[in-house]
């Protein structure tokens, strides 16, 4: 256990060293604080802790894995079998399995996901016969959704004069009836929803006092990651478990807070102090993962929130090369410059895929980059969310274009054929299909032969399945002589598919139409890139092959080395050694639907924090000229964001040998873009960044002369190469001082010494924790 607590510094080894009691490390990113939970779980089954005894709660269910394994490497896979980790979803539906009947419910449960809720809530709005435009099923889910988060029952609810009134004046009286009837199905059914995994738990620990005190006994110890996106009802839950033994450890940055939007409660993290008696707090300060110029970077960017906790993030880490920004004219270019720099990146320095992520604040970016990526071959993987084209509605606009060049196609026909509704119910499908395979033809061409054919539909039936054969067919007429990107945009227009979508009007929804404008986007693209090559034209077979060899080479997971793409919610708590921050625009990120206030501007400013630290050595920040946005070719404006950091710690590059258009002008890289905006600010009066270890001194000033449990003071030491390693070298430890190394035994990961050491005698110390410095 001694050598792997060497590879904790002093304020690290504080709260894993601590037993016993409530406890809180607030710390800024990459401080270890993931790492402190991993040791403290070690340490607590190296005191004799039963693993049996400990719940560990992380923000993603790899994040559990992956901490895991890590356990298991220090104390034995048999050893960290028991250990109970993972999400609170994951976590509490098993203990719902097994307390199910009690609730009155089966075991066997089912788990409705939110689509899944949704339509149950829009039937319900249908049988209820209530206006479906008043009633936006989407909406009336969300707002389920916090009611329950916020722990209103249905009783609650209608005992809550505020709620019922609120509702009332937004033109939803029956709001309250329809939570009802949802509640009722649901519990008919066997299922619960996501939200009901958090409720129901506090409903189970609330109401029966011997299950409360069976898990209060079982987990002696908790540990909670990314404490600061917790919403009420897991701080609740927490709270309850952990109060008989108060062997509570959480640790989180309130400057990572990124959730408020669905409803994290930052007080959580704030109140932790008030919740228990004689808690301890701890802070980290050296930074690991990050060099200089990231972290000083990220300090001068979070240093512009009012709202935040006085922290100190330095490190010893080299200062790295700047922050590379890089202005494209499109997106497309945007896409072409990240994996051409990807690439260039990886034939300079051998790296794999895996050292690489993009990140991006909505979705919808990620087309644009995936283009890109697999014209230059490069693997990548999209994470949340589906790849681009697995989207439903990308998917829903491909089966039209599908079924226009190949009406055979009936997967596509069947996905379509009522979709948007047109009234062509599922009982006509299935006479289609019987009567396909009765006259070994497609359905298309039973369509087409409905007069010939006895199908026993009514009249009206007949005329809307040909109404739908006339509409493919007419597109087909259109596609003897437009291109790729004119048809498809009538497609998504006269199909009433964008239409579909407009109505619904919630931000899913809104999602999805800026989906499918990406796509337009991206054939739009196609046809210009196969028209400037003289013998291509640029029709909608070319790009449907395009696209079906790309989802192809997709679903090929054979290897994992790939670049990782996601959305920068999604990155929390990770980290790479090459990070693209993409799209740092104006309106985009941050977001235009959050600068209305402050609080909401500082929660995407915590985003860009949360962004820019998953760096390890290098960060890449991109914005383009101008962007299509609802349709529309706009200006873009580059990121307050980006003016936000100091300018020590960027540099703008132009990469002129990835333009297809004109070459940005050498001499000006910012063309006619108004250089007022990008003369970067100097830092801001108040506390300068710092990343160097600070004097005590220093340190005081900027902790605020707050007294810190436990501040690092030891000397950052030197990380040795394994060669430099040979029996006879005399090393220093940070804890055992000097010593002699005796002799070497395994490889890689595994690798140890055992060495003399004049302060503590002979030990085998994990080279990759040691930390030795060669003297
Ligand atoms: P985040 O706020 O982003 O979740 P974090 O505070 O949880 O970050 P970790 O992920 O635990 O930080 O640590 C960041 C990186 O630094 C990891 O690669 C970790 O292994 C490494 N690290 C942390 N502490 C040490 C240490 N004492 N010695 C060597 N490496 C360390
Ligand atoms: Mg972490």
């Amino acid at each position: 256990m001694e050598e792997y607590l060497a590879g904790l510094n002093d304020a690290q080894r504080a709260p894993v060293l601590q037993k016993d009691g409530p406890m809180i490390v607030i710390a800024g990113a990459g401080s270890g604080k993931t790492r402190v939970l991993t040791f403290r779980i070690a340490y607590l089954m190296d005191q004799g802790v039963d693993s049996f005894n400990i719940l560990s709660l992380t923000f993603t269910n790899k994040a559990a894995r992956e901490m895991k394994k890590r356990i298991a490497d220090i104390v034995g896979a048999s050893e960290a079998k028991n250990l109970w980790m993972g999400t609170f979803h994951s976590i509490f539906a098993k203990i719902l399995r097994i307390e199910a009947d009690k609730l009155g419910y089966p075991s066997n449960f089912t788990i409705y996901d939110t689509q899944d809720s949704q339509r149950l809530i829009s039937s319900v709005i249908k049988e209820m016969g209530l206006d479906k435009d008043i009633y936006k099923y989407k909406q009336v889910q969300s707002r389920i959704s916090s009611y329950k988060n916020s722990l209103i029952t249905v009783k609650a609810y209608f005992q809550n004069p505020e709620l019922v009134e609120a509702d009332a004046m937004a033109k939803r009286p029956r709001m309250g009836e329809i939570y009802q009837h949802y509640v009722d199905r649901c519990f008919k059914a066997g299922a619960m929803d996501f939200d009901d995994l958090l409720l129901k738990t506090n409903e189970l620990l609330n109401r029966f006092p011997d299950v409360l005190a069976k898990y209060q006994n079982r987990f002696r110890y908790i540990l909670v990651d990314e404490y600061q996106d917790t919403n009420h009802s897991q701080y609740l839950i927490v709270k309850a478990l952990s109060d008989k033994f108060q062997n509570i450890c959480v640790v989180g940055d309130d400057a990572q807070s990124i959730y408020a939007f669905r409803g994290a409660n930052i007080n959580n993290i704030l109140n932790f102090q008030k919740d228990y008696d004689n808690v301890q707090q701890y802070r980290l300060e050296q930074n690991y993962r990050s060099t200089k110029n990231i972290v000083e970077a990220a300090n001068s960017i979070i240093d512009k929130n009012k709202t935040k906790l006085d922290k100190v993030v330095w490190t010893a880490n080299d200062p790295g090369p700047k922050i590379l920004v890089n202005r494209l004219l499109t997106d497309g270019d945007e896409g072409r410059y990240v994996a051409s720099s990807i690439f260039e990146n990886q034939m300079q320095h051998q790296l794999t895929n895996g050292q690489f992520a993009i990140l991006y604040r909505t979705n919808a970016q990620s087309r644009a980059m995936e283009d890109a990526l697999r014209k230059r071959d490069i693997k990548y993987r999209i994470y949340g969310g589906l790849s681009f084209y697995q989207r439903k509605e990308i998917k829903d606009v491909l089966a039209y274009l599908r079924l226009i060049i190949n009406p055979k196609d009936e997967e596509a026909l069947k996905r379509v054929i009522n979709y948007p509704a047109r009234g062509i119910g599922a009982t006509t499908v299935d006479k289609l299909v019987v009567a396909a395979n009765h006259y070994d033809r497609s359905i298309f061409e039973i369509i087409e032969n409905l007069d010939r054919i006895n199908l026993k539909i009514n009249s009206g039936t007949k005329t809307r399945l040909e109404n739908f054969m006339n509409m493919i067919k007419s597109f087909q007429v259109t596609n003897q002589t437009s291109d790729a990107f004119v048809l498809s945009e009538m497609v998504a227009k006269n199909t009433g598919l964008l239409q579909e979508l407009k109505k619904d009007g919630t931000p899913e929804g809104i999602a999805r139409i800026e989906n499918i404008e990406e796509l337009l986007n991206g054939i739009r693209d196609f046809v210009e890139e196969q028209k400037e090559l003289a013998d291509e034209t640029g029709t909608l077979a070319e790009f449907l092959e395009d696209v079906a060899l790309a989802t192809d080479l997709d679903q090929d997971t054979g290897d994992d080395d790939r670049v990782a793409l996601m959305t920068i919610h999604l990155a929390k708590g990770l980290e790479f050694p090459y990070v693209y921050i993409v799209g740092m625009e104006e309106d985009l990120f941050p977001s235009g639907m959050s600068m209305n206030t402050r609080s909401e501007l500082e929660e995407e400013r915590r985003l860009f924090y949360v962004a820019l630290t998953r760096a390890e050595k290098q960060a890449y920040l991109t914005y383009t000229q101008s962007r299509y946005r609802w349709g529309k070719l706009v200006d873009a404006e580059p990121s307050r964001f980006i003016e936000e950091i100091d300018d020590q710690y960027l540099e703008y590059i132009t990469p002129v040998d990835t333009y297809r258009y004109k070459p940005l002008v050498d001499t000006d890289i910012f063309g006619d873009v108004d250089k007022s905006k990008l003369r970067l600010k100097k830092p801001i009066s108040g506390s300068p960044p710092v990343s160097h270890k600070p004097s005590e001194e220093q340190l005081r000033k900027l902790r605020k002369l707050r007294p810190v449990s436990n501040g690092t003071t030891s000397t950052p030491k030197t990380n040795l190469f394994d060669g430099d390693l040979v029996p006879g070298t005399i090393v220093e430890h940070m804890r055992f001082g000097k010593g002699k190394v005796l002799q070497l035994e395994g490889v890689g990961q595994d690798k140890k010494a055992e060495i003399n050491f004049e302060n503590g005698g002979i030990k085998k110390l994990l080279l990759r924790f040691a930390k030795l410095k060669v003297i």
